[in-house]
C-alpha cells in the first residue's frame, strides 16, 4: 500500500512539475511596441546633457503605500559586502510607488502603478487572490495615495510604462481605464517558472479588460552601456533601459527633468542600501547572475555620469 501511495504521490508530483515549468506570468495578450526609437548607449550619454531645456519633462515620484518585506529578498545578505556589515534579515521598511512623467507635448504617463484603491477600501475585492495577499504580507500595507485616488484628484494618463510584471508594480492597474495603453521589456509575460502556478490568475485579473501589452522592441546596445536602449519619445527626453535579471523583461528609465537626469531602477536595486553598499537584489530575482550584470551596468552609468539622481524599486 505504501508502495502505492509512493508511485502515485511521484505521478502528481511529475504532473506539478511539468505544470511549473510551463506556466507563464501571465496568458493576457502582448505585441511589440511601436513606440521608442532603437538608440545606442552614447546617444542615451549625450542626451543627459545635450538639450536646451526645452523638451526637459517633469518628473514625481508617489510613494503609493508603505509597506515592510524580507530584508533577505531585497538584497543579497551573501554578499561579502553584505555579510562585512553585519546585515542581517529582518522587516525592511519599502514603498510601493509610481513615478509620474508629464511631457510637454505627449502627455503624462507614469512608471509602476503604486497600488488600487480596493487595497484601502476592501482588499478582498482587489485584483490579488488571497493566497497572494497572504504570501506577499500584504496585511502591512498601509495606503497612502491610491492610483485610483490620484486619478480623481484631476491627473490625466496617456499610457504606463512597466519596469516589471511583479504584482507589486502591477497592482494599481485596476484603478486605469482600459483604454490607457500599457508597455513593459520583451518576455516579461511569457517568463515561465514555478511561482507563477501562484500569481498567473492574479497577473490576469490586473491585466483584465486592457488591450494587448506593449513590449519594449529592443535591440543589442553596440557600446554594450545596457542590453539594450530606446528614446521612448525620440526626443531624448524619456528612455528605456534593458536591464534583464530580475525578471527576463526588467526595464529601468532614464528621464531627462528639468532638475537634471533621473534613473528609475525598478527592482534592478529595490533599495538605497543596496545601491551604496554595491550589493545586488536578493531572493526576490529570478536569475541572480544576470541581475549582478545589469546591478554593475547601472551603477557604472552613474559613476560616470554623476549628475544623474537614482530612484530605487521600493527606496528612494
Ligand atoms: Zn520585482
Amino acid at each position: 500500500m505504501k508502495t502505492k501511495i509512493l508511485a502515485v504521490t511521484v505521478v502528481v508530483l511529475a504532473v506539478l512539475g511539468f505544470a511549473a515549468t510551463g506556466c507563464s506570468v501571465t496568458s493576457h495578450a502582448t505585441k511589440a511596441s511601436t513606440l521608442g526609437t532603437v538608440r545606442s548607449g552614447d546617444d542615451l550619454k549625450k542626451s543627459l546633457s545635450a538639450s536646451d531645456g526645452s523638451t526637459f519633462v517633469e518628473l514625481e515620484t508617489v510613494a503609493s503605500a508603505d509597506w515592510a518585506v524580507t530584508r533577505a529578498g531585497l538584497i543579497n545578505l551573501k554578499h561579502p559586502n553584505a555579510v562585512a556589515a553585519g546585515l542581517t534579515d529582518g522587516d525592511e521598511p519599502i514603498i510601493i510607488p509610481f513615478h509620474v512623467i508629464k511631457h510637454p507635448t505627449k502627455g503624462t504617463f507614469i512608471v509602476d502603478t503604486g497600488v488600487e484603491t480596493a487595497m484601502r477600501t476592501d482588499p478582498s475585492k482587489s485584483a490579488l487572490s488571497g493566497l497572494v495577499r497572504s504570501a506577499m504580507g500584504m496585511e502591512k500595507v498601509k495606503v497612502k495615495q491610491s492610483l485610483g485616488e490620484w486619478l480623481a484628484a484631476g491627473n490625466t494618463l496617456d499610457g504606463i510604462f512597466l519596469t516589471h510584471l511583479h504584482a507589486d508594480h502591477i497592482m494599481g492597474l485596476p484603478d486605469v481605464p482600459n483604454s490607457t495603453p500599457v508597455y513593459s521589456g520583451p518576455g516579461e509575460a511569457s517568463a515561465t517558472g514555478f511561482m507563477n502556478i501562484f500569481v498567473h490568475g492574479t497577473t490576469d485579473r490586473e491585466f483584465e479588460g486592457k488591450d494587448a501589452i506593449n513590449e519594449w522592441a529592443f535591440q543589442k546596445d553596440p557600446t554594450g552601456t545596457f542590453d539594450g536602449v530606446l528614446d521612448l519619445f525620440g526626443d531624448g527626453s524619456v528612455w528605456a533601459l534593458w536591464v534583464p535579471g530580475h525578471t527576463p523583461g526588467s526595464t529601468a528609465y532614464l528621464v531627462n527633468t528639468r532638475s537634471g537626469p533621473v534613473l528609475l531602477t525598478g527592482d534592478a536595486c529595490h533599495t538605497r542600501w543596496g545601491w551604496e553598499h554595491h550589493v545586488e537584489p536578493g531572493t526576490f530575482t529570478g536569475d541572480g547572475p544576470r541581475s549582478v550584470i545589469s546591478f554593475e551596468k547601472l551603477q557604472q552609468f552613474v559613476a560616470a555620469n554623476p549628475a544623474i539622481q537614482v530612484r530605487f524599486g521600493h527606496q528612494l
